[in-house]
């Protein structure tokens, strides 16, 4: 099938109060991001969504469309060659290839984890935070989290001491007991703003985790600094992951033959897509690594990452990465510009059986949130 055509959207979706991330250094007064959309000869669109806004779009009209008009994708889907455009102007092509998948399943009338041979109905969710909140907020954010049959959650670190982000750890072990898992992300101690984090100070962090029995520590180090990483993994007999931010199956080798990561957090839609994704998921597996993607992106950008979890074996990849911080982000942000949303049931995401991602984009709310 050939490709008619390629537009991308960009969306801001208005928050009912503004949001700052532990990563970023000004809080979100709104959510903006781009929407794939890819036309084939058919007629039927595939979707796809990353946070990157007004660049995105920029870089997939200058450099991507002409090449893409009239190119043959149902065999191949796009050579991997063409995938290395991405590395010119540091953006990713993840993201485009995901909409191809998703018309190319919906034009095989399949859910995209059926057409890549899997079989799992649901995948199990760990809540994902994403504020610096205080030890009350996060204890209340923990409790909803639990009554909805989730009991493992990433908790972000990096507070303007060491002591007030273990302190919080503390409080969770105290309150929970075992009854939740726990998992820390530190963001490559990476932001505009400091505490930055060097090796020691990594460590430091490690040997204290290793007390409360946390389940992996994320991207302590900048992910240049893969020696780091390996040094780090070394020393700590706690799982360091990462990857999250890298794209090119180079990268990804270099880390784990390195012996740098337990594990690899690839993210469909930041690195080169699924395809390259399930090659890397592959590599983590011979190296008796977990693969666990990253996932934070909207609607189909997360969507993408469920259906290539329930792709892989669950003793790879057990869990998906999904936004619940705060609660309202997921539905009413990831998902405000589809008619459908995903269902999260007893700790569960449930795969969508609808072909393609198995959503349904609204052309109402594309008019109503787009910008440009
Ligand atoms: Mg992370």
């Amino acid at each position: 099938m050939k490709v008619k055509d390629v537009k991308v959207h960009v969306l801001k979706v208005p928050l009912p109060e503004p949001i700052q991330f532990s990563w970023e250094p000004l809080p979100h007064q709104d959510y903006t991001f781009s929407l794939i959309e890819l036309e084939g000869e058919n007629g039927v669109k595939g979707y796809s969504a990353i946070e990157l806004g007004s660049t995105y779009k920029a870089f997939i009209n200058t450099y991507v469309r002409p090449l893409l008009i009239n190119l043959q994708i149902d065999l191949e889907l796009i050579p991997d060659r063409f995938l290395q455009i991405g590395s010119w102007l540091i953006q990713r092509t993840g993201a485009l290839e995901v909409a191809i998948w998703d018309l190319i399943a919906k034009s095989n009338q399949l859910p995209l984890y059926k057409m890549l041979g899997g079989k799992r109905k649901k995948v199990k969710v760990y809540a994902s935070t994403g504020r610096l909140m205080d030890v009350k907020e996060t204890i209340d954010l923990i409790n909803d989290y639990y009554s909805k049959g989730i009991d493992i959650v990433k908790i972000r670190f990096r507070r303007n001491s060491i002591k007030d982000d273990l302190a919080l750890l503390r409080e969770i072990r105290k309150t929970f007991g075992d009854s939740i898992r726990v998992a820390v992300d530190a963001n490559q101690a990476w932001t505009f703003t400091p505490p930055y984090w060097d090796r020691m100070t990594a460590l430091k962090v490690a040997k204290e985790l290793e007390q409360y029995d946390v389940e992996w520590l994320e991207e302590p180090l900048y992910r240049e600094d893969i020696e780091g990483y390996r040094w780090l993994r070394e020393r700590s007999n706690i799982k360091i992951s990462g990857g999250e931010l890298e794209y090119d199956l180079s990268r990804f080798k270099a880390f784990v033959d390195s012996k740098a990561l337990d594990i690899v957090q690839a993210d469909a839609v930041y690195s080169n897509g699924i395809r390259e994704c399930r090659v890397i998921a592959s590599l983590a597996e011979s190296h008796n690594l977990e693969f666990l993607p990253h996932a934070w992106d909207p609607g189909m950008g997360w969507v993408a990452n469920l259906h290539l979890s329930a792709s892989l074996p669950e003793s790879l990849t057990k869990y998906i990465e999904t936004p619940l911080d705060p609660l309202w982000w997921f539905n009413d942000v990831l998902f405000a510009i589809t008619k459908n949303k995903i269902i999260v049931e007893d700790g569960y995401a449930i795969l969508p059986e609808d072909a393609g991602l198995g959503l349904e984009v609204s052309d109402e709310a594309i008019k109503k949130y787009e910008v440009e």
